[in-house]
């Protein structure tokens, strides 16, 4: 047998990827599948989809490198929850995705859930959970409560009642306690001796994808909205901005969300021109306009406002000074958001990596540099599959 490989899959928003890497990183082979459109009595059927995706994927690898396979970890959808039956794992309903709201189990969650606790929101796994208790004639007995990971792990290992931590969290699980458990498995021309680690939720995957392993290294993500990640010696929770903390061994990953972000400026600008335009801005130069770029009224992080008005204006002629002002102004937010962080008792940034469509923007970073006062660079990898590696990495023995 060569060099052990280890195996990372996601299963994110709009597709199942995987990447299989070595002990340096480097990656050996990866790939995609959509969800395959699936219907049962006219409706999406997920567990059939989800579980053609995963099987798709493993005859994806190649042949000859599947032997080498070591290890194998799964980051799913946060919040996404199936309710299987305890004895043989088969579905007793359909499963509850991650943007699904079930605000009718908001008064009882709300009644034994700590104030402002992230459990506290219609979409967390133990509101859907209380959702389907209330349903008349659930099968309660024989129910157990899985997440998108811990089902599609399942399949792989085979034994029912394991989860992780970050999946967890949203069920109302203590982070502050608890333990990752691992399991074996052998299926698709893997070794006996390959192991299937504990998954964790794509969001993590994500930033574990980055490596940013020190505390004060952080990841902003610059996709269609804004989102900020920091890696903290200190737990905050603070539910007025979305700020709460994933338990990351030994420390936390704290991190909020705004909703500016690449979603404004693609109302103005296409890529090409995102990308013509910004080659004639001098990113030393401070943009004197002021804005608050927002799609639509209202903000949560770093400012919690919901009749926050978006400010895009007074629109010079040129584009290119445009487009620096609404740069210029992100940065500030961004900014801001980090000292929010800071504020809440974080551990303080010293590194920002990027990732996102707006990472490649290089007179952005330089901006973003200048107002942040920071070293920023863009992440080398954040597929979220390639995070899922380095924790199947993490898992394996380390002999192997
Ligand atoms: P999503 O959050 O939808 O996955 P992506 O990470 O794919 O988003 O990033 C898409 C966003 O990146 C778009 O909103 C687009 O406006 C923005 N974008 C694309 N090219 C550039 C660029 N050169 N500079 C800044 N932003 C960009």
């Amino acid at each position: 047998i060569g060099e052990r490989l280890y195996l990372g899959m996601d299963f994110g928003t709009s597709g199942a990827r995987y990447a299989l890497i070595d002990k340096q990183g480097t990656i050996h082979s990866e790939g995609k599948r959509e969800y395959p459109v699936l219907m049962n009595d006219e409706k999406m059927d997920w567990v059939r989809s989800w579980r053609a995706a995963l099987f798709s994927l493993l005859e994806d690898i190649p042949i000859h490198l599947r032997p080498l396979v070591a290890s194998i970890s799964i980051d799913g959808t946060s919040a996404t929850t199936l309710i299987v039956d305890s004895n043989t794992g088969e579905p007793l309903w359909r499963p509850f995705l991650y943007n699904e709201s079930c605000p009718d189990a908001l008064p009882t969650v709300k009644s034994v859930a700590p104030a402002n606790h992230t459990v506290c929101s219609g979409s967390s796994t133990l509101c859907k959970l209380v959702s389907w208790w209330n349903i008349e004639g659930s099968n309660k007995k024989s129910a157990l409560l899985l997440h998108q990971a811990d089902w599609l792990l399942w399949l792989l290992h085979g034994k029912l009642g394991v989860s992780d931590y970050n999946n967890a969290l949203k069920v109302g699980y203590d982070p502050a306690s608890g333990f990752l458990s691992i399991m074996a498995a052998t299926q698709f021309g893997f070794q006996e001796d390959c192991i299937v680690c504990a998954g964790t939720t794509d969001s993590i995957a994500a930033f574990l994808a980055a490596r940013a392993t020190q505390p004060g290294k952080a990841v902003t993500s610059l996709g269609s909205t804004l989102a900020i990640k920091l890696l903290s010696t200190t737990r905050i929770d603070d539910a007025r901005f979305g700020v709460y903390s994933h338990r990351l061994d030994d420390k936390w990953l704290v991190g909020g969300a705004s909703n500016t972000g690449g979603a404004v400026l693609k109302q103005f600008f296409t890529d090409e021109q995102l990308q013509k335009l910004s080659e004639q801005i001098n990113p030393m130069e401070a943009s004197p306009l002021d804005y608050y770029p927002l799609k639509a009224v209202g903000e949560r992080f770093p400012v919690a406002d919901p009749n926050l008005v978006p400010r895009l204006h007074p629109r010079p002629e040129s584009d290119v000074e445009y487009l620096h002002g609404i740069l210029e102004s992100i940065a500030h937010i961004e900014a801001k958001a980090y000292n929010l962080l800071k504020v809440l008792g974080a551990t303080q940034v010293e590194e920002v990596l990027t990732a996102g469509g707006g990472a490649k923007n290089e007179k952005w970073t330089k901006i973003r540099e200048r107002v942040l006062g920071l070293p920023v660079s863009r992440a080398k990898q954040t597929e979220a599959a390639y995070g899922a590696a380095l924790l199947a990495l993490k898992g394996a023995p380390h002999d192997s």
